[in-house]
């Protein structure tokens, strides 16, 4: 596994990549590695069929909110790198804040409204700090194909509207959502949930169980189903629901009536950590 940590040696070696007709798969993450992130490299190398995958990790200070956990969000590089080489990555891209944001940088990338909503709403600046570093990362490493996991579907969907509407060429893919045996979705942040809150935290994925048998048993109003999801969270001490909400997967519009396909999606509080997770009905 090559490491690089500089972007002028990073997009180099995809410049070459490129010069030799090798396709470059790109995997961007903020680290404290999990099984989560290691699927994308899988699905970049399995289902996108890449010659090569890149990963990046960048804990990316212009995503996160003034009283958010930038300053102490996860960090271990050294299990990072044993993890990645484990997992076949063939570069990983670790950059410095100061590489990515030149003293003086003022440019932002934003989409419009669809940043605004669900996870925006609470969090306002994040998903124009999340396309602006995503756009930096891909301009470096220059991949003919992005993978980004469902666990961040509102994420995906924004990067997806950007790629589209910058006339990116670069084939972005979504993976599904890798979960813990009793069903939590991995996550960086599982790691600040004490036992209480573990237990607690199997709500979210318990909710969407809920949302998904209501569904298959033939109910159609959302504001029913929402309300069902919302009492089995509301039984939980240490939960706090953001958001509980269903939208139409392309337009993030809300639904009134089930139709595919469809995103069901939620934000909780398990004590001060903010969980999300979701089902996409197809
Ligand atoms: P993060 O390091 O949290 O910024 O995540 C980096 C990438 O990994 C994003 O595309 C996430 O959607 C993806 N990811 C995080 N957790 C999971 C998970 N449990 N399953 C699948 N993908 C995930």
């Amino acid at each position: 596994m090559i490491l690089f940590e500089s972007s002028d040696a990073m997009r180099q070696w995809s410049t070459s990549q490129r010069q030799h007709n090798r396709t470059i798969g790109f995997v961007p993450t903020m680290g404290f590695l999990h099984d989560g992130h290691l699927s994308l490299v899988d699905h970049a190398r399995r289902h996108a069929r890449v010659d090569s995958v890149v990963m990046s990790i960048f804990v990316n200070p212009t995503q996160f909110g003034p009283n958010e956990d930038f300053d102490r969000y996860p960090r271990d590089r050294a299990r990072d790198e044993t993890m990645a080489r484990q997992a076949g990555v063939d570069v990983l891209f670790l950059p410095d804040i100061e590489d990515i944001y030149p003293a003086g940088a003022r440019t932002f990338v934003e989409v419009e409204g669809l940043g605004s909503i669900m996870c925006g709403a609470s969090r306002p600046t994040h998903f124009r700090g999340v396309t602006t570093v995503v756009t930096k990362l891909f301009n470096i490493v220059l991949p003919h194909v992005a993978v980004f996991g469902q666990k961040d579907a509102q994420q995906f969907l924004i990067l997806h509207r950007m790629a589209r509407d910058l006339k990116l060429d670069i084939d972005m893919r979504m993976a599904p959502i890798v979960r813990e045996p009793d069903g939590l979705a991995m996550s960086s942040r599982n790691v600040y949930l004490n036992d209480d809150e573990r237990r607690q935290a199997l709500c979210l994925s318990q909710s969407l169980m809920i949302a998904r048998r209501l569904i298959e048993d033939g109910k159609t109003s959302t504001a029913e189903i929402i309300d069902a999801m919302r009492s089995h969270v509301g039984a939980h001490s240490l939960a706090r629901p953001d958001y509980v909400t269903i939208r139409d997967l392309d337009s993030l519009d809300e639904l009134h009536v089930v139709k595919k396909p469809m995103l069901v999606a939620l934000a909780v509080y398990i004590g001060k950590t903010r969980l999300i997770d979701n089902w996409i009905y197809t």
